[in-house]
């Protein structure tokens, strides 16, 4: 989006690897085991452990994740699934991998996540066969087949949905809940781990993540018949008792290799800390920040006990220019990005779906307004001052 190509004078992101991430993976390269060996098994007993679930399913990515939730839940072509419209188009993409139709509920405005109030006016409507239910469900007599099957809340920058309300009107109508935790890993919600809200949960490992394992993602739950599924799914479909070439369903190579378990076992162990610098860094902004005009910083609300700072997105007032502001802030040295994008105004999605700008205006008016700063546990109170400098100073230019 820039036209020049600046050096940045900080990091928009980083991992934090040390020594140790560093050995483990030469160890494991000194192996003939470079996957499905013993470091994938230790990594998902980690994860299980920390977030306290029966069952931690190591994947490729996020993505891959959420996908197989798709597919454990028995999501049909057709099928609708309730979700947001803002967040990272993963959430929504692994719903149409598998053709069923995302029926999108506005952002509340103080977290960005899933709208209760609206979550629950838009699954009473789709079941008692109001308007919503004359828009994406399939009319008598159609080809086309499908029902309301689950929903899909997303744990925004690190902060989990309103969860208890999820909960509720999933149990009225049988829905399955999937947790799209892959910005909240270590998250709390009313002194609850994120990820375990749901029916099944997913955490991504991507180099930008809380931890990392380089690509790679985290199925988190206490089902085990959809466990058995997924660990199935993952690995071409293979299920207990199958031999090497013999494939019990239509399964996907979504495995996570060994240099990336072991690297993420080494990551989980440094959790806690890698969290608690996330969280020196998001306060050494609040600070300088909080009493910035034009500016609102971000809020965690009562119901989130732990925030897993994943990103520090701020918002600018409306007369502000924001794509120009981010091309001010990277000319000045300082990267920054938009965040999120509305997944409805994705040009397929307003083909694939007829959706319309304006349909959402709360995430339509965050994704407006959000920047997201220069972020990670590496980033020093040196740099988080330079960027509030710059920031302040064209501010008040
Ligand atoms: C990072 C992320 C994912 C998954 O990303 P991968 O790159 O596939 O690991 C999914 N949903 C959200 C909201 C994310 O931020």
């Amino acid at each position: 989006m820039t036209r020049t190509n600046p050096i940045f004078r900080v990091p928009l992101s980083s991992p934090d690897i040390t020594d140790v991430e560093r050995q483990a993976v030469m160890e494991v390269l000194n192996t003939p085991n470079l996957s499905m060996g013993p470091h994938y098994q230790a990594f998902e007993k980690a994860i299980a452990d920390y977030v306290g679930v029966k069952h931690a399913i190591a994947v490729s990515s996020g993505t891959s994740g959420l996908h197989l939730c798709i597919r454990a839940a028995g999501i049909q072509p057709g099928d609708l699934v309730l979700t947001t419209p803002f967040s990272f188009m993963a959430s929504t993409n692994a719903i149409l991998y598998e053709k069923a139709v995302p029926v999108f509920v506005d952002a509340e405005a103080v977290t960005g996540n899933i709208d209760p109030q609206q979550l629950i006016q838009a699954a009473d409507d789709l079941m008692s066969g109001g308007k919503a239910a004359e828009r994406w469900l399939p009319k008598k007599g159609a080809e086309r087949h499908g029902d309301l099957k689950a929903i899909l809340p997303v744990d925004v920058f690190g902060q989990p949905a309103e969860m208890d309300a999820v909960a509720e009107i999933a149990k009225k109508y049988h829905l399955t809940v999937i947790e799209d935790s892959c910005e909240a890993l270590g998250a709390g919600y009313k002194g609850k781990q994120a990820g375990t809200l749901g029916d099944m949960g997913v955490f991504a490992f991507y180099p930008n993540k809380q931890i990392t394992t380089a690509e790679g993602g985290m199925i988190v739950t206490d089902d085990d018949g959809a466990a058995e599924m997924m660990r199935a799914l993952r690995n071409q479909g293979r299920a207990p008792g199958d031999t090497w070439l013999q494939h019990s369903y239509l399964g996907y190579n979504y495995r996570m290799d060994e240099l990336s378990a072991v690297l993420g076992a080494v990551q989980m162990s440094r959790l806690d800390e890698l969290l608690a610098k996330r969280a020196q860094v998001a306060a050494w902004y609040n600070q300088r920040l909080g009493d910035l005009p034009m500016v609102e910083i971000p809020e965690v609300v009562a119901t989130t006990t732990r925030m897993s700072w994943f990103v520090y997105v701020i918002r600018v007032s409306p007369q502000i220019d924001r794509d120009g502001f981010i091309h001010r802030l990277a000319e000045a040295g300082i990267p920054a990005r938009p965040y999120f994008a509305p997944i409805h105004l994705q040009l397929y999605m307003m083909e694939m779906f007829g959706y319309q700008p304006g349909e959402y205006p709360v995430t339509e008016d965050l994704g407006n307004r959000g920047i997201a700063l220069p972020f990670s546990s590496v980033l020093t109170e040196d740099q988080v001052e330079l960027v509030c400098e710059v920031l302040g100073d064209l501010l008040t230019d």
